[in-house]
């Protein structure tokens, strides 16, 4: 496998390496918010005609290849003031290819542009308190009443959904039939009437995910995406961008900042990278990481075929978060007693460790816990035998339940 660009690549990487030296900016600018910041930077390269340059042209893209497009994010992500701001991955790493491949000519023109130029940021209205993992036994409720769907239910762990525009809702539109045939999708406008949304304070300190009501809220007929009773294909097929969008930009960019760090801190006096225990794990993780970039490589080389994410996405997030878990942990246990403290004195190791180390057993969970990826992969990559699944078959509202 040749990994090196071709020299039409390497032409389109010099023109994206032009406008970035020109238009990226070096500096945060203290003034704005964090998703000011970041709205304005995606606006910026959408007026300049970089953001989600592999989409068709007339949804806001610039009809680039994949390739293209990675070689572009590839570039960016040298800017460091430009980073770690999620908020648009939801709506372009997921939203997106969902509404190309299930939604109306008029709904792609209507959300697309707005999702590339970052205008509008969307959440996942998927979990419920009584269905995560299980997520096909949801309850949220969706009845038509002539042009109009009136939704009354419960979401949670909405991240992000309290300054989003949009949410990409499932609901249960038929309680008769199985659990997984009875669902629909809808895009639901955040600020309507009928929804009351209450932020959840994780134990990182930030309160990024949500719980929501939604008693009465009304949507058109023509913000349901796809078919009725379509809802399932259209969530499995997004859950699956999900996993595919966490393959990382980089190849070992968490190993990269133990790295930094075991040149910083001293062991018996000593840089401890020069320790050979802190050697051994380094080069662990390093080999671990730079597998999991080449698996991410083998499985864009399809994507750009055409090939939709499928169930072997699973393998990153399950290998991967784990793995991200244990080398912040190594990184607090190498800071020692200065591994407990948030507040930063200037260099960049004591928030981040910290951070990145709360944070880590989240990313474990959200879009599919440890366990349920391992039974995606052992169901539908291994094909062994699936769990027994009695609830499965019958009609929804004959499952014996509490709620
Ligand atoms: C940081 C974060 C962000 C999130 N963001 C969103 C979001 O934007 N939108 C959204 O809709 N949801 C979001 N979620 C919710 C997430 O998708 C669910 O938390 C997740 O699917 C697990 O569901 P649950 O919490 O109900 O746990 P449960 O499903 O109750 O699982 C509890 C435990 O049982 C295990 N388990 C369950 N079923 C099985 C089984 N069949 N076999 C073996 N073990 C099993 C699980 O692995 C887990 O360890 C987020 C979660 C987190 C942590």
């Amino acid at each position: 496998m040749d990994f090196n660009d071709t020299a039409q690549e390497a032409i389109f990487r010099g023109e994206a390496c032009a406008w970035l030296a020109l238009n990226a900016p070096l500096v945060r600018d203290d003034t704005v918010s964090d998703l000011q910041w970041a709205k304005r930077w995606e606006k910026n390269k959408f007026d300049g005609g970089w953001s989600c340059i592999h989409w068709p042209k007339e949804y806001g893209g610039k009809n680039s290849t994949m390739v293209e497009q990675i070689i572009f994010t590839q570039e960016e992500s040298q800017y460091a003031v430009l980073q770690n701001y999620p908020c648009f991955n939801f709506g372009q790493a997921m939203v997106a290819p969902v509404l190309m491949a299930y939604g109306t000519e008029e709904q792609k023109r209507r959300y697309l542009p707005k999702i590339a130029s970052g205008e509008e940021v969307w959440c996942q209205l998927f979990s419920e308190s009584c269905s995560g993992s299980d997520l096909a036994a949801m309850r949220t409720k969706a009845v038509k009443n002539k042009d109009n769907w009136i939704i009354n239910g419960q979401k949670i762990w909405s991240s992000f959904a309290h300054y989003s525009d949009l949410g990409l809702m499932i609901a249960r539109t038929d309680a008769s039939l199985p659990k997984h045939k009875g669902l629909s999708c809808f895009v639901v406008e955040m600020d309507a009437p009928g929804i009351t949304l209450q932020p959840i304070r994780d134990m990182t300190g930030s309160a990024d995910f949500n719980e929501e009501l939604f008693t009465d809220l009304h949507v058109t007929d023509t913000q349901r995406l796809g078919d009725i009773g379509e809802g399932w294909k259209i969530t499995v097929a997004t859950l699956m961008n999900e996993r595919a969008s966490l393959r990382g930009r980089k190849r070992a960019e968490d190993v990269d900042l133990l790295l930094a760090l075991a040149n910083q801190v001293k062991i018996d006096g000593e840089a401890a990278i020069n320790n050979a225990a802190v050697r051994d794990k380094v080069a662990d993780w390093w080999c671990k990481s730079s597998g999991l970039y080449y698996n991410g490589l083998r499985s864009l080389t399809a994507q750009s075929k055409g090939t939709d994410p499928g169930p072997e996405e699973s393998i990153v997030k399950m290998v991967k978060q784990p793995m991200v878990q244990d080398i912040y942990a190594f990184c607090l246990e190498l800071m020692e007693g200065h591994g407990a403290i948030t507040s930063s004195d200037g260099t960049i190791q004591k928030d981040i460790f910290h951070a990145e180390f709360m944070a880590s057993p989240g990313m474990r969970i959200a879009g599919g816990t440890d366990e349920i990826l391992a039974n995606i992969i052992a169901d539908r990559v291994l094909h062994l035998p699936s769990d027994l699944r009695v609830d499965k078959w019958g009609p929804f509202n004959e499952i014996p339940s509490k709620f």
